[in-house]
């Protein structure tokens, strides 16, 4: 194996033990707080707000739960999100994707306050991001974007392939890398010929939920290799284990740099939503003391 690992979960640590300290540090008579929107029992969903609020408990933030029947109507959780936009104590408000499809899910994220919206998907907050104006952004194309900072690799002038265009990672991706200057191609699922597409990649990113999409035959040596993907799957003998989009083990040999999974892209983007919370924090309670 050649390429270099690019460690998410170290800096995320990083990122939260510095967030931590500046919250036990400030001096504004109350944590930052978050409410997580959970509706129905999805159990990759349960997990995933369990594990967000864990972190922010871990940090000294405050999360507010509120967990919906499956059958819940669309009005009485919009009605909830117009109760926390107005509730001081609450800094950012998240809905955790997927909701039943009986709800606008559009609808409901249009609902939140775009200053409390701390996964970035608000109408506002993705016009920013278009426009390149401040606000606050999606979580994980953030965390990718932190990740490439602190590995210090320069964007400028790199053929960039994003593969998977959704309004969660891959369109916020390509806009901030377009950001910093990179040339950025969007493959998705009607491109043809993906592979004489990826392999232009200075630096690709795979962003699909399909196991070990990309080969190394699909990869240029000496790319950058960021593995968005987070799939479940299962051995012969009925045991599960994480893997992304990317083959690690094979493209391993000819990247110049991957992220793993676990451990690569997952941790951030838990990081950049209490970053996102902080951030929420910050502005709210500078507002609210003039
Ligand atoms: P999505 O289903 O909304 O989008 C998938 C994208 O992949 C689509 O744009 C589609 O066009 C493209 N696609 C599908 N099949 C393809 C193919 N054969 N070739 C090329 N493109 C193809 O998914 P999403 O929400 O963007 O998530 C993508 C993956 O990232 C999932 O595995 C998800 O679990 C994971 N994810 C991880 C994190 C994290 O924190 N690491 C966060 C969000 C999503």
């Amino acid at each position: 194996m050649s390429a270099q690992i690019l460690d998410g979960k170290t800096l995320a640590q990083k990122i939260q033990a510095k967030l931590s300290q500046e919250i036990s540090a400030n001096q504004k008579g109350r944590p930052p707080g978050l409410a997580v929107l959970m509706v129905g029992d999805n159990p990759a969903s349960a997990v995933y707000v369990r594990n967000k609020e864990r972190s922010c408990a871990a940090i000294g933030m405050v999360s507010y739960g509120r967990h919906f029947p499956g059958d819940v109507e669309q009005n009485v959780v919009e009605e909830e999100i117009e109760r926390l936009n107005n509730d001081p104590q609450v800094d950012g408000i998240l809905l955790q994707l997927p909701v039943p499809p009986h709800l606008n899910a559009a609808a409901i994220l249009y609902k939140i306050a775009p200053e409390k919206d701390v996964d970035g998907l608000h109408p506002v907050n993705l016009g920013k991001l278009v426009r390149g104006e401040q606000g606050l952004r999606s979580c994980t194309p953030l965390g990718v974007m932190q990740l490439l900072q602190e590995y210090k690799i320069q964007l400028a002038g790199k053929q960039a392939v994003i593969v998977g265009r959704s309004i969660l990672v891959g369109k916020p991706l390509a806009l901030m890398l377009l950001e910093k200057n990179a040339t950025v191609t969007i493959a998705h699922s009607q491109t043809p010929n993906l592979a004489e597409v990826t392999a232009k990649a200075d630096l690709l990113v795979a962003a699909v939920g399909k196991p070990e999409l990309i080969t190394p035959a699909m990869v240029k040596p000496g790319a950058i290799v960021i593995d968005v993907g987070i799939n479940r799957v299962e051995n012969e003998a009925g045991q599960s284990r994480l893997v992304g989009d990317v083959d690690f083990l094979g493209v391993s040999e000819t990247a110049a740099f991957i992220t793993p999974v676990p451990g690569g892209v997952g941790p951030l983007t838990v990081a950049m939503l209490l970053q996102n919370t902080c951030d929420a924090f910050s502005l709210n309670t500078k507002v609210q003391t003039g």
